[in-house]
């Protein structure tokens, strides 16, 4: 997020490098039930993005301090594959994925009904194999998609997706050049069947006017991609249902 370049990420026409509209997310594909080890999973694509999310549990909470007498806990471990950036990222945690864990876990938390499982941990693994901006919101959105895959009780399931700034101008849905040389990346999260946010953040600067547009936009696309996760989830379950028919 430097805000500064030569490259013009939003031409005259308002067309950008990639040829989305200023309002335009990338394209997204989810896939649920992608591990047959997990109990959930999901793999899920945005533009060039590329993230799965596995998830185990309930199950026995470890180390035990961790153990909450009145609920489960959800554990999130965000992971960028060194292969995920063109720059090989340095494997393991850092500063970076242990926040990332901590908000998607927060934000998974608001959903996931853990009261029905004290003591219990619910574990989520999401990795991101391909990284262009975007990941923890691409995470977040699979790892949800994930959790109901494995069949964990939830109020719902929660998309998440950035607007921000670049080049002067409100956009959605960031790629990676928007990313580095915009002004302003607000990723939002929201639970949809109440329009209650889940999830916020901000990097750099924008008017008040222009993050209402920004959020606006990032709300609008959170319910096209509640559409893309429920059809993942309804994709899988028909097909476990044929297969259980046919055997
Ligand atoms: N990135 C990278 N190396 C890193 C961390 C991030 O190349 O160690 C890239 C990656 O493409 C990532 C983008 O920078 O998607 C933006 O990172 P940010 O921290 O804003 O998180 P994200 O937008 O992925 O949620």
């Amino acid at each position: 997020m430097s805000g500064q370049t030569d490259m013009v990420l939003v031409n005259k026409k308002g067309v950008r490098i990639d040829g989305r509209k200023t309002d335009e997310h990338r394209p997204v594909h989810i896939e649920a039930g992608v591990l047959s080890n997990a109990d959930g999973s999901a793999y899920l694509e945005i533009g060039k993005n590329k993230v799965l999310a596995a998830v185990y549990g309930p199950r026995e909470c470890h180390p035990r301090h961790l153990q909450d007498p009145t609920k489960a806990i959800i554990q999130c471990k965000y992971n960028m594959q060194a292969f995920s950036v063109s720059d090989r990222k340095r494997p393991g945690p850092d500063r970076r994925s242990i926040e990332i864990s901590k908000i998607i876990a927060e934000a998974l938390e608001k959903v996931v009904l853990t009261e029905l499982y004290p003591r219990a941990s619910i574990d989520v693994y999401i990795e991101i194999l391909q990284a262009n901006a975007g990941t923890r919101c691409a995470g977040l959105t699979a790892a949800s998609v994930a959790l109901a895959d494995a069949g964990i009780p939830m109020r719902d399931i929660v998309p998440a997706i950035a607007a921000g700034k670049a080049d002067g101008h409100v956009l959605l849905d960031l790629n990676k050049e928007e990313d580095n040389y915009g002004q302003a990346d607000v990723p939002l999260a929201i639970v949809p069947s109440t329009d209650e946010i889940v999830l916020l953040q901000m990097d750099g600067n924008m008017t008040r006017e222009e993050f209402d547009k920004a959020l606006d936009m990032a709300f609008g696309a959170c319910h096209d991609l509640y559409e893309i996760q429920k059809a993942a989830l309804k994709t899988k379950y028909a097909a476990t249902k044929g297969g259980e028919e046919d055997e």
